[in-house]
């Protein structure tokens, strides 16, 4: 595939990721995207209508990654979900991961 090509297609598809993970408004991002800027939120769109309380995960997000981290990074989703409660499954025992707690809360 011709580079340039290839790396525009990741630029577009970029782009696409931005829009979907944007909490500004989306019709606004639109506008950018086509080069029209200084527009105001249209008040109308899912995220202009959006009263869900922003929430910082900042923290549980860190203890996550630390304890894949610590996991050696070998094991998937539900065996680390087991390790952050505290579950004493067979696996968890047969793996000494319950070794790893306790993590700071
Ligand atoms: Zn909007």
């Amino acid at each position: 595939m011709d580079e340039e090509f290839k790396q525009n297609e990741y630029r577009k598809l970029h782009e696409m990721q931005q829009y979907a993970n944007t909490q500004d408004c989306l019709q606004q991002f639109i506008l950018r995207y086509f080069g029209q800027t200084g527009t105001e939120p249209c008040g109308r769109c899912g995220n202009c209508l959006d009263d869900r309380a922003f929430q910082d995960v900042t923290v549980d997000a860190q203890k996550v990654l630390s304890c894949v981290k610590r996991m050696r990074e070998r094991f998937g989703k539900s065996l680390v979900a087991q390790v952050l409660t505290g579950a004493k499954t067979a696996r968890v025992r047969e793996l000494h991961l319950n070794d790893l707690l306790p993590m700071a809360s």
